[in-house]
Protein backbone atom coordinates (compact mmCIF):
# COMPACT_ATOMS: atom_id res chain seq x y z
CA UNK A 1 0.00 0.00 0.00
CA UNK A 2 1.52 3.25 -0.83
CA UNK A 3 1.90 5.78 1.90
CA UNK A 4 -0.42 8.74 2.15
CA UNK A 5 2.63 11.26 2.26
CA UNK A 6 4.32 10.06 -1.03
CA UNK A 7 1.19 11.31 -2.66
CA UNK A 8 1.22 14.40 -0.97
CA UNK A 9 4.57 14.85 -1.74
CA UNK A 10 3.42 14.08 -5.36
CA UNK A 11 0.41 17.07 -5.02
CA UNK A 12 2.87 19.55 -3.59
CA UNK A 13 5.40 18.58 -6.60
CA UNK A 14 3.05 19.19 -9.24
CA UNK A 15 1.25 22.18 -7.76
CA UNK A 16 4.85 23.46 -7.78
CA UNK A 17 5.63 22.76 -11.11
CA UNK A 18 1.87 23.78 -12.70
CA UNK A 19 2.80 27.03 -10.71
CA UNK A 20 2.77 29.74 -13.54
CA UNK A 21 6.43 31.39 -13.44
CA UNK A 22 6.01 34.46 -11.81
CA UNK A 23 9.58 35.42 -11.07
CA UNK A 24 10.69 34.83 -15.32
CA UNK A 25 9.06 37.89 -16.89
CA UNK A 26 8.82 35.94 -20.32
CA UNK A 27 6.89 33.79 -18.37
CA UNK A 28 4.64 36.21 -16.83
CA UNK A 29 4.00 37.37 -20.56
CA UNK A 30 3.72 33.75 -21.75
CA UNK A 31 6.41 34.77 -24.24
CA UNK A 32 8.80 31.83 -24.63
CA UNK A 33 12.26 32.10 -22.80
CA UNK A 34 14.65 32.75 -24.88
CA UNK A 35 16.83 29.94 -25.43
CA UNK A 36 20.66 30.86 -25.16
CA UNK A 37 23.35 30.53 -27.26
CA UNK A 38 25.85 28.51 -25.36
CA UNK A 39 27.04 25.47 -27.32
CA UNK A 40 29.07 22.87 -25.97
CA UNK A 41 28.21 24.03 -22.56
CA UNK A 42 27.49 22.85 -18.92
CA UNK A 43 24.17 23.29 -17.35
CA UNK A 44 24.30 23.86 -13.77
CA UNK A 45 20.96 23.68 -11.88
CA UNK A 46 21.15 25.06 -8.31
CA UNK A 47 23.60 28.07 -7.12
CA UNK A 48 23.79 26.96 -3.34
CA UNK A 49 26.19 25.25 -0.89
CA UNK A 50 26.85 22.55 -3.65
CA UNK A 51 26.57 24.51 -6.96
CA UNK A 52 27.94 27.46 -6.47
CA UNK A 53 31.25 25.41 -5.32
CA UNK A 54 30.89 24.11 -8.87
CA UNK A 55 29.96 27.25 -10.10
CA UNK A 56 33.23 28.86 -8.86
CA UNK A 57 35.24 26.10 -10.24
CA UNK A 58 33.80 26.69 -13.58
CA UNK A 59 33.62 30.42 -13.77
CA UNK A 60 37.69 30.07 -12.59
CA UNK A 61 38.28 27.95 -15.99
CA UNK A 62 36.53 29.77 -17.82
CA UNK A 63 34.49 27.05 -18.86
CA UNK A 64 31.04 28.35 -20.68
CA UNK A 65 28.08 27.57 -18.75
CA UNK A 66 24.87 28.38 -17.58
CA UNK A 67 23.41 28.48 -14.03
CA UNK A 68 19.20 28.51 -13.60
CA UNK A 69 18.42 29.27 -10.29
CA UNK A 70 14.75 29.19 -8.88
CA UNK A 71 15.73 31.99 -6.23
CA UNK A 72 15.20 35.47 -7.33
CA UNK A 73 17.83 37.04 -4.64
CA UNK A 74 20.72 34.33 -6.18
CA UNK A 75 19.52 35.51 -9.98
CA UNK A 76 20.21 39.28 -8.96
CA UNK A 77 23.39 38.01 -7.64
CA UNK A 78 24.58 35.74 -10.28
CA UNK A 79 24.00 38.60 -13.21
CA UNK A 80 25.66 40.93 -11.18
CA UNK A 81 28.92 39.05 -11.31
CA UNK A 82 28.19 38.27 -15.11
CA UNK A 83 27.22 34.78 -14.76
CA UNK A 84 24.92 33.71 -17.66
CA UNK A 85 21.65 32.79 -15.62
CA UNK A 86 18.32 31.57 -16.08
CA UNK A 87 15.68 31.69 -13.72
CA UNK A 88 13.15 29.29 -12.95
CA UNK A 89 12.09 25.85 -12.08
CA UNK A 90 15.16 23.52 -14.69
CA UNK A 91 12.10 20.82 -14.46
CA UNK A 92 9.60 22.49 -16.26
CA UNK A 93 10.39 21.89 -19.97
CA UNK A 94 9.79 25.69 -20.81
CA UNK A 95 13.21 26.59 -18.37
CA UNK A 96 15.42 23.51 -19.20
CA UNK A 97 14.72 23.83 -23.14
CA UNK A 98 15.94 27.49 -23.37
CA UNK A 99 19.25 25.59 -21.55
CA UNK A 100 20.06 24.30 -24.98
CA UNK A 101 20.75 20.89 -23.34
CA UNK A 102 20.45 19.38 -27.31
CA UNK A 103 24.06 21.21 -27.78
CA UNK A 104 25.63 20.97 -24.55
CA UNK A 105 28.12 18.44 -22.88
CA UNK A 106 27.42 18.57 -19.29
CA UNK A 107 24.35 19.12 -16.96
CA UNK A 108 25.47 19.05 -13.08
CA UNK A 109 21.84 18.62 -11.08
CA UNK A 110 23.31 20.33 -7.75
CA UNK A 111 19.96 20.30 -6.34
CA UNK A 112 18.28 18.17 -2.71
CA UNK A 113 15.54 17.17 -4.40
CA UNK A 114 15.90 13.48 -6.24
CA UNK A 115 12.02 14.01 -7.73
CA UNK A 116 12.49 17.16 -9.56
CA UNK A 117 15.84 16.05 -10.32
CA UNK A 118 14.49 12.79 -11.85
CA UNK A 119 12.30 15.11 -13.89
CA UNK A 120 15.55 16.89 -14.93
CA UNK A 121 17.18 14.60 -16.41
CA UNK A 122 14.56 12.49 -18.05
CA UNK A 123 14.17 15.52 -20.22
CA UNK A 124 17.89 16.65 -21.07
CA UNK A 125 18.50 12.60 -21.85
CA UNK A 126 15.97 12.82 -24.47
CA UNK A 127 17.12 16.02 -25.60
CA UNK A 128 20.60 14.73 -25.81
CA UNK A 129 22.10 11.26 -25.73
CA UNK A 130 25.32 12.05 -25.48
CA UNK A 131 25.35 14.93 -22.71
CA UNK A 132 26.89 14.06 -19.50
CA UNK A 133 24.65 14.29 -16.54
CA UNK A 134 26.02 14.36 -13.27
CA UNK A 135 23.46 14.54 -9.87
CA UNK A 136 23.07 14.87 -6.42
CA UNK A 137 21.59 12.12 -4.04
CA UNK A 138 21.15 11.96 -0.68
CA UNK A 139 20.34 7.80 0.05
CA UNK A 140 21.22 5.09 -2.37
CA UNK A 141 17.45 5.05 -3.43
CA UNK A 142 17.93 8.31 -5.20
CA UNK A 143 21.20 7.18 -6.27
CA UNK A 144 19.11 4.19 -8.21
CA UNK A 145 16.02 6.25 -8.89
CA UNK A 146 18.75 9.13 -10.57
CA UNK A 147 20.68 6.59 -12.93
CA UNK A 148 17.79 4.18 -13.75
CA UNK A 149 16.38 7.84 -15.73
CA UNK A 150 19.73 8.36 -17.61
CA UNK A 151 21.94 10.01 -15.07
CA UNK A 152 25.79 8.85 -15.97
CA UNK A 153 27.32 9.92 -12.22
CA UNK A 154 24.95 10.70 -9.01
CA UNK A 155 27.38 11.92 -6.00
CA UNK A 156 25.30 10.69 -2.52
CA UNK A 157 26.48 13.70 -0.31
CA UNK A 158 26.29 11.97 2.96
CA UNK A 159 28.48 8.69 1.32
CA UNK A 160 31.13 11.85 0.35
CA UNK A 161 31.09 13.54 4.21
CA UNK A 162 31.75 9.79 5.53
CA UNK A 163 34.65 9.29 3.06
CA UNK A 164 36.55 12.47 4.08
CA UNK A 165 36.00 11.48 8.04
CA UNK A 166 37.43 7.94 7.07
CA UNK A 167 40.59 9.42 5.43
CA UNK A 168 41.17 11.89 8.13
CA UNK A 169 40.58 9.69 10.29
CA UNK A 170 43.20 7.57 8.15
CA UNK A 171 45.68 10.17 8.06
CA UNK A 172 45.81 10.96 11.98
CA UNK A 173 46.17 6.94 12.88
CA UNK A 174 48.91 6.72 10.01
CA UNK A 175 50.78 10.02 11.57
CA UNK A 176 50.63 8.55 14.87
CA UNK A 177 51.53 5.13 14.30
CA UNK A 178 54.95 6.92 12.80
CA UNK A 179 55.62 8.62 15.95
CA UNK A 180 54.73 5.56 18.30
CA UNK A 181 55.21 2.76 16.21
CA UNK A 182 54.08 -0.75 18.05
CA UNK A 183 56.43 -2.46 19.70
CA UNK A 184 57.36 -6.03 17.93
CA UNK A 185 55.43 -8.53 19.28
CA UNK A 186 56.72 -11.37 20.88
CA UNK A 187 55.35 -14.40 19.25
CA UNK A 188 56.59 -12.25 15.86
CA UNK A 189 60.12 -12.31 17.27
CA UNK A 190 60.60 -16.30 17.39
P1 LIG B 1 21.73 23.89 -1.56
O1 LIG B 1 20.86 22.79 -1.04
O2 LIG B 1 22.24 24.84 -0.52
O3 LIG B 1 22.86 23.36 -2.44
O4 LIG B 1 20.79 24.82 -2.48
C1 LIG B 1 20.07 24.34 -3.58
C2 LIG B 1 19.84 25.48 -4.56
O5 LIG B 1 19.14 24.97 -5.67
C3 LIG B 1 19.02 26.63 -4.00
O6 LIG B 1 19.70 27.86 -4.29
C4 LIG B 1 17.68 26.54 -4.74
O7 LIG B 1 17.13 27.82 -5.00
C5 LIG B 1 18.08 25.85 -6.03
N1 LIG B 1 17.02 25.00 -6.61
C6 LIG B 1 16.33 24.02 -5.95
N2 LIG B 1 15.48 23.39 -6.81
C7 LIG B 1 15.64 24.00 -8.02
C8 LIG B 1 15.06 23.79 -9.31
N3 LIG B 1 14.15 22.83 -9.51
N4 LIG B 1 15.46 24.60 -10.33
C9 LIG B 1 16.41 25.56 -10.12
N5 LIG B 1 17.00 25.79 -8.94
C10 LIG B 1 16.62 25.03 -7.89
Amino acid sequence: MLNPLVFAVVDWLTARLEKPEIASPAAATSEPIPTTDLQDHTILVGYGRVGSIVGDALHERNAPFLAVEASDDMVAKLKQRGIETLMGNAARASVLRATNPAAARSLVIAIPEAFEAGQIVEQARAANADIQIIARAHSDAEVDHLKGLGADIVIMGEREIARGMIEELDRRHAAVVTQHPPAAREDSAA
